[in-house]
């Protein structure tokens, strides 16, 4: 079943993020929402500061990178070799402006280097080695891959190696993102993730795909997924919700792509959007979404399961 939830009326500007959709286990759940919480602030304090809502949605991602509870950055779940490899992808609503990486290794904010890729004009998604080499040529720091590893991801991959079978149906969706509006309702989504447990080397999921894994679009709105990224891509899932919105209220353009990914692909997943009017909402058909939202007149985010 989809459950979607259309926060109060917040207004501009505003930022929510969501810190994956997945059956959180019970003790992790104050890691995920504290984690959640203070990266809706971060992202919070620059739009406060006024500024944009793509420098709100990158700050925000950026903390749960740095915050090993989540499948981005320090934490990511380890693919079938024992390593990280990382897509992010950052999404500007004012002219569709997109920069994505896949695969990167070597750097420790993978949606920094997504943010470069846009700003750079020349390409909109970068791979691998190439995307790594981009990276350090513009500035952004060349880190030691270890770096990323921690220890309760070496059991899970350890684990994994024992039953020779992933973990991916436990697991899945522990991505991060965010969206955000400014004052003057201009739109833009963020998104950074390890992937899929166990994952095979080289396999690039929906996060940094343009209308699958985010969507940014000023005459519609933002959209950032988690969850079965092979099946999110079939359907388009950010796509298909965002242009529903012409011709059904937020809340029902939700539920309705989440139930078509469910019907056509049997797949399970969480998004978070938010409108150029300021309507902010979230929705999942998995068990639980680790989500927190920030506007004006809230002295802190508030976030949820
Ligand atoms: N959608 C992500 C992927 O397939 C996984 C997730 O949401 O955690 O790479």
């Amino acid at each position: 079943m989809e459950r979607v939830t259309v926060f109060e009326p917040v207004g501009r500007p505003a930022v929510l993020v969501h810190g994956g959709a997945w059956a959180i286990p019970a003790p992790e759940h104050g890691a995920h929402l504290d984690g959640c919480r203070a990266a809706a602030d971060a992202g919070w304090a620059v739009l406060a500061a006024g500024g944009s809502a793509l420098d709100a949605a990158v700050a925000a991602v950026v903390v749960m990178e740095d915050d090993p509870t989540y499948d981005a950055g320090r934490g990511s779940f380890l693919n079938r070799d024992g390593a990280v490899e990382m897509d992010a992808a950052v999404m500007r609503g004012e002219d569709l402006a997109f920069g994505a990486v896949a695969s990167v290794r070597r750097v420790r904010n993978a949606v920094h280097v997504a943010r470069a890729v846009l700003e750079s004009g020349e390409a909109t998604l970068v791979a691998g080695a190439g995307a790594e080499r981009f990276a350090w040529s513009v500035g952004i720091e060349r880190i030691d891959p270890s770096w990323l590893v921690v220890e309760r991801e070496r059991e899970r991959y350890d684990a994994a190696c024992a039953r020779g079978a992933p973990t991916f149906t436990e697991t899945f969706g522990d991505t991060v993102g965010a969206v955000a509006v400014d004052a003057s309702g201009r739109v833009a989504a963020a998104g950074s993730t390890g992937g899929t447990p166990f994952k095979l080397p080289g396999r690039v999921g929906d996060t940094p795909i343009a209308g699958a894994g985010l969507l940014a679009d000023d005459t519609a709105g933002a959209a950032a997924a988690t969850g079965h990224g092979e099946r999110i891509l079939k359907t388009g899932l950010c796509r298909d919700a965002l242009w529903r919105l012409d011709a059904m209220p937020l809340d029902a353009s939700i539920a309705a792509a989440l139930e078509r990914l469910r019907r056509r692909a049997d797949g399970r997943a969480g998004m978070i959007v938010v409108t150029p009017d300021g309507k902010l909402a979230a929705g999942y058909n998995t068990p639980a979404m680790a989500h927190a939202y920030r506007a004006a007149g809230m002295p802190t985010a508030v976030a949820a399961l």
